[in-house]
């Protein structure tokens, strides 16, 4: 950020990473995100994975009531090299090439298309510089808004709309700029399973994602996102899976944080946090079956402020991951970084109804998990 921009800033609660080219990706359209047209309806549908989606996050973050706690800063595509530090050059590689030759379907749902890499360049970059910001000391919290979403894509493979993992390589820089512990909170509907193999073998990132329990979808997400995937090696007990029962809302996902995310983040201590954030854990999301509705989102960036503020200084990071109903999404986004801001009173009340909530289950789960913690071998939980 130049001096203009850095006067600009001052004041401001929380810095936003964006570059227009993301928008560039374009996944088509057909039944859902299969790219196919059956060749019998009339009206086909955009692939969930569009641009509207963070079309309508800018928007609501420009024009809503939050605008005025927030700066702008231009992204950047990332360099070859430094994917690097995440992915594998063989699979940097394949989608070069892929790139060249016109485009790939890497997986179902996964469309390289023209414009699709420049625009997962300007993700992994964009969310690089977010952190960098971090780690330079520019400010606190940041939000790396970003599209193609990353937390699917593994080191040598692309998975879910995923090509490459924009916030394992900001934890990646993190690490390589010094610090020594860093935690990844996902909440996106969906296991986080690339950025969980990413770290599988390290005890010094701890991830833990809350989904539903979808299970794996084939070969290109081949782990299951149960509560035995811990982690390997050094790295055992530093993955934390949270499956949780379909159409778990509000209170099951507060519930969960307070008693399995907050006590495990306050254990581990880590030097900076990475909030992966997606809105497809919604009530309203056509990819989910959990019921978040803005107050559940409003909660938990609150809990995660909180988390910031007494175990990393505040040092927050938060990279967009999946979200897909474009108008309810843009909505959850901003009642996130309201909680993210601990701003006092809600700025926006929620458009839509919402699904009831059946809390019973939820608790039944999160509450064998915590056994599960507590008597097996996960390190951070050993002597509660
Ligand atoms: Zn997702």
């Amino acid at each position: 950020m130049d001096d203009a921009g850095a006067a600009c800033g001052r004041g401001k609660q929380m810095e936003v990473f964006w570059h227009e080219g993301m928008v560039e990706h374009d996944t088509g359209n057909g039944v859902f995100d299969t790219g196919m047209d059956p060749g019998f309806l009339e009206v086909l549908e955009k692939h969930p994975e569009n641009s509207d989606r963070v079309r309508n996050i800018v928007s609501i973050l420009k024009r809503g009531p939050i605008s005025p706690y927030i700066s702008w800063n231009l992204g950047r595509p990332a360099l070859i090299p430094e994917l690097l530090s995440f992915h594998t050059p063989e699979y940097v590689n394949e989608l070069v090439e892929a790139d060249k030759e016109g485009g790939k379907m890497l997986c179902a749902g996964t469309f390289l298309n023209p414009g699709s890499w420049d625009a997962a360049l300007l993700a992994a970059g964009t969310a690089l510089s977010a952190m960098k910001h971090l780690l330079d000391g520019h400010g606190k919290v940041a939000y790396a808004l970003v599209r193609p979403p990353g937390h699917h894509a593994q080191p040598s493979r692309a998975d879910g709309y995923c090509f490459l993992n924009n916030a394992g390589l900001a934890v990646q820089l993190a690490l390589d700029s010094g610090c020594k512990k860093v935690a990844v909170i996902d909440i996106d509907v969906h296991y986080g399973n690339g950025t969980a193999e990413g770290f599988y073998r390290s005890n010094k990132v701890l991830t833990i994602s809350l989904h539903m329990n979808h299970g794996t979808w084939g070969p290109s997400h081949p782990q299951s996102g149960s509560v035995d995937e811990l982690g390997e090696g050094e790295g055992y007990g530093y993955n934390l899976n949270i499956p949780l029962p379909n159409g778990t809302g509000d209170k099951g996902y507060v519930y969960a944080f307070n008693e399995l995310v907050v006590p495990s983040i306050q254990k581990f201590g880590p030097d900076i946090i990475v909030l992966a954030a997606g809105q497809d854990s919604s009530a309203f999301d056509p990819n989910g079956r959990q019921c978040l509705t803005l107050e559940g989102y409003r909660e938990i960036g609150r809990i995660v402020h909180v988390l910031a503020t007494r175990h990393s200084d505040g040092r927050l990071l938060i990279v967009q991951e999946g979200g897909y109903q474009v108008t309810y999404s843009a909505y959850c986004l901003h009642a996130t970084l309201e909680g993210v801001l601990n701003l006092p009173m809600p700025l926006l009340s929620d458009p839509i109804a919402y699904y009831p909530e059946d809390d019973s289950f939820p608790v039944k789960v999160i509450e064998a998990i915590k056994k599960n913690y507590q008597k097996d071998k996960v390190p951070l939980w050993r002597d509660s």
